[in-house]
């Protein structure tokens, strides 16, 4: 059995990353966040091999673990400093969390699978991640009561931006969001300045749905 911190990995991270560097991610701050999480340890056993493509991959629950140059796009569009909250909805496996909680001072992250929270739980305390803060519920309704924030990153697809988290978000707080389809959107970046929200098309992606209301049993 392959250890989930095979350090026979390590040369393969190394490598997505000079990857990502060439496709031209120069963030070196997002870069080095993603060279302290071993990506490993966030997808199942069967797919450890495949960790450091650059590819979405199966998780438990019908989810998905994003891409990760899509992972380094958004966590690069969000230019998060180390002054700042940010609310993740849509945890998922927590690698883009953990990504997250190397950059800012603390992260708010929001899961409907309270079986993938509890994995992921379990990993930021491996990894010795403690500025993450989890909740089980309805992303699309924010955090109301750790609201508002710099940063707001959606990890999951809506068919429009929820009002409710565009009011979560504070003044000149910037938004990372894929809209569309459930099969397609385009990734937006939105800004709320103080002459009204400034809205930019990053790229198109490919993201699971954000499904409102009743939690999964
Ligand atoms: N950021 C994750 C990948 C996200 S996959 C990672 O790094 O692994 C999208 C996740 O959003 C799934 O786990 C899905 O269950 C969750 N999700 C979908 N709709 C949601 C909602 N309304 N509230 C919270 N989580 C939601």
């Amino acid at each position: 059995m392959k250890s989930a911190l095979n350090a026979d990995n390590l040369p393969n991270r190394i490598r997505l990353l000079m990857k990502l560097r060439t496709s031209g991610v120069t963030d070196t701050r997002v870069l080095s966040a993603m060279e302290s999480i071993p990506r490993e340890m966030f997808v199942p056993e069967a797919f450890h091999d495949k960790a450091y493509e650059d590819t979405a991959l199966p998780i438990d629950s019908g989810q998905t673990i994003s891409q990760p140059s899509v992972v380094a796009w958004m966590s690069w569009a969000l230019q998060v400093s180390d002054r700042m909250r940010v609310l993740e909805i849509g945890t998922g496996s927590g690698y883009q969390a953990s990504i997250l909680s190397r950059l800012a001072r603390m992260v708010y992250t929001v899961e409907r699978h309270k079986d993938l929270l509890r994995v992921a739980e379990e990993r930021f305390k491996m990894l010795g991640l403690n500025n993450i803060m989890t909740h089980a519920g309805d992303g699309s309704k924010g955090w109301k009561t750790a609201a508002p924030f710099d940063r707001i990153i959606v990890t999951a697809a809506a068919h429009s931006v929820p009002a409710t988290l565009l009011e979560q978000l504070a003044e000149g707080g910037i938004m990372v969001i894929p809209v569309g389809s459930d099969t397609e959107q385009i990734l937006l970046r939105i800004e709320k300045t103080p002459q009204g929200i400034v809205q930019q098309h990053l790229m198109m992606v490919r993201f699971v749905p954000l499904v409102e209301g009743k939690l999964p049993k």
